[in-house]
């Protein structure tokens, strides 16, 4: 595994219930164990379980600040911080991208964690560019609940409705496989334009 001393970035991505979150906290608490400073950042839309920490979908969590928009990250930043873990970064805006590369510049380890698709399959906010940027890329599955083979998409069930931003659970969502993986076809990628699709964020992790 990739082992930065200092100026990275690392994305974690992958679909809903894949371990994202629980691979942010064990990277963090590696960190920890090492004695560097570490800052946990996640979206204030997120307020699932815990305002002031970021939780797995096993009940592990750890404190993190909660913020509203990208900049914050810089003003909020404490001297002594080495290592920045920012969780379910998908739903930040485009300055999120100008942020983890200025901290990485700066020598900073930069952890990210976010859903690379919607539910529609479609690539999520500032996802790709952060992907391209990153240092190291780790892209996991979570288990289709279909087959149990492993699962690279987050299924919407249709109970859910429309909304486009909706946070939900297993009550709303689950991983699927390709195979198994059904979208709602009026808002799919296949049938419609790509640049309809993306102003359209999906779906809340
Ligand atoms: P993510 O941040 O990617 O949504 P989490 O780290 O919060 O994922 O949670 C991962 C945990 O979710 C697993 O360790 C497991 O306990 C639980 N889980 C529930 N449903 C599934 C599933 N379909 N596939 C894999 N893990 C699942
Ligand atoms: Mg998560």
């Amino acid at each position: 595994m990739f082992h930065p001393v200092s100026g990275s970035v690392e994305v974690i991505c992958g679909p809903m219930f894949s371990g994202k979150t629980e691979e942010l906290i064990r990277r963090v608490r590696r960190a920890e164990i090492a004695r560097m400073r570490v800052q946990i950042f996640k979206p204030s839309i997120d307020t699932r379980y815990d305002e002031d920490a970021v939780v797995s979908h096993s009940s592990i969590k750890i404190p993190s600040q909660k913020i509203e928009s990208s900049d914050e990250i810089l003003s909020i930043l404490n001297d002594f911080t080495r290592v920045v873990a920012i969780d379910e970064i998908q739903f930040f805006d485009e300055g999120i991208v100008s942020v983890v590369s200025k901290l990485s510049r700066r020598g900073l380890r930069v952890i990210c964690a976010g859903l690379d698709l919607d539910y529609r399959g479609v690539p999520f906010g500032p996802m790709p560019t952060l992907l391209a940027l990153a240092d190291e890329v780790l892209k996991i599955h979570a288990i289709c609940t279909v087959c149990g083979k492993p699962a690279s998409k987050t299924y919407r069930k249709p109970q859910a409705g429309r909304d486009k931003v909706l946070l939900g659970e297993t009550d709303l969502y689950e991983a699927r496989c390709t195979g198994h993986w059904e979208f709602d076809e009026f808002n799919s990628p296949l049938t419609v334009s790509s640049s309809e699709a993306k102003q359209e964020p999906g779906f809340i992790n």
